[in-house]
């Protein structure tokens, strides 16, 4: 393979890596510190509780010095691509990362530059590098792994992060859901293998989208795809809180999902008789509406 074919295949995987499975219902680009804007919208629209997929592929953020130190004293970082966080861009510059056991060569590196450099990694790319990185929300750099960066005329000696996942949230989107600023929340990928994240920090602020940002490992472990979409299962530490009681007991024979969406509206705890049959679309709009349903308690004739 000539050195033209490794970059157009280096160029492929990246733009494969960066690509968001799941975009902003209204809002178009979701923000995110570091994912693209989605290309298409979604083909059906998600529920009204639905928090949008991002995902983050490994990337860097280098500090000015850092930039002229790997490319040369004039070099700057040149937009390829606008990413959703306002301002944020993938840059034409790719790096390799050194690690005690391997390399990874042409990793994204992240535009505008920042004060300090900051590798961001998945753990399986920590295992191939050979270092320990802890998982810090992007900018803690506390306990970080050192590496070497190597650019086109110089390296560095830097550090890395595992990026802990977050939402994004505008405070409209955050009185909607019950969220705050702050807040840590337990939330599940409606994938199709089906994950629950815990303790996930949200973050609010009006310049944001709605979106919970994840790494490719986490990605991957929930076989995320395009249109996936997480919705938030409970506060952290509040989970093992039993439910609140049912106010009353539906004994209607047949449950389709025209009634479920009338019950839906009604209340978030629901009831049913045993012999009361929910029909399957019946059964996804009170997994969508976050409604939680108690089957089977009384008899039906009771
Ligand atoms: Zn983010």
């Amino acid at each position: 393979m000539t050195a033209q074919e490794i970059r157009q295949v280096v160029a492929a995987t990246l733009a494969d890596l960066l690509r968001v499975p799941a975009s902003a219902p209204t809002k178009g680009a979701g923000a995110s510190c570091v994912s693209p804007s989605p290309a298409h919208a979604p083909s059906a629209p998600l529920p009204p509780n639905a928090i949008p997929l991002e995902v983050s592929a490994r990337h860097v953020h280098l500090s000015a010095e850092d930039l002229r130190t790997l490319f040369g004293d004039d070099a700057t970082l040149t937009r390829e691509r606008a990413l959703s966080q306002p301002g944020e861009y993938l840059s034409d510059k790719r790096v390799r990362v050194i690690g005690a056991k391997g390399a990874i060569d042409g990793v994204a590196v992240l535009g505008p530059t920042r004060r300090v450099t900051q590798v961001e990694l998945a753990a399986s790319d920590c295992r191939k590098l050979g270092v320990r990185a802890p998982v810090n929300l992007s900018g803690d750099l506390s306990g970080a792994a050192e590496l070497q960066l190597q650019g086109d005329a110089g390296s560095v000696q830097c550090r890395a992060i595992i990026a802990r996942n977050h939402i994004h949230a505008t405070p409209a989107d955050a009185a909607r859901l019950g969220l705050s600023d702050g807040q840590r929340v337990d939330v599940r990928a409606q994938s199709a293998r089906p994950l629950i994240f815990a303790d996930v920090p949200v973050r609010v602020r009006p310049d944001f989208a709605l979106a919970l940002h994840l790494d490719t490992d986490e990605a991957n472990a929930c076989a995320l795809q395009a249109g996936d979409y997480a919705t938030v299962q409970s506060p952290a530490g509040t989970r093992t809180a039993p439910p609140p009681p049912a106010a009353t007991v539906i004994t209607e024979k047949l449950i389709d999902e025209a009634r479920a969406k009338q019950l839906a509206a009604s209340g978030k705890h629901l009831t049913f008789a045993r012999g009361t049959v929910l029909t399957p679309s019946a059964r996804d709009v009170f997994l969508r509406g976050q409604v939680h349903i108690t089957e089977d308690r009384l008899p039906i004739n009771n």
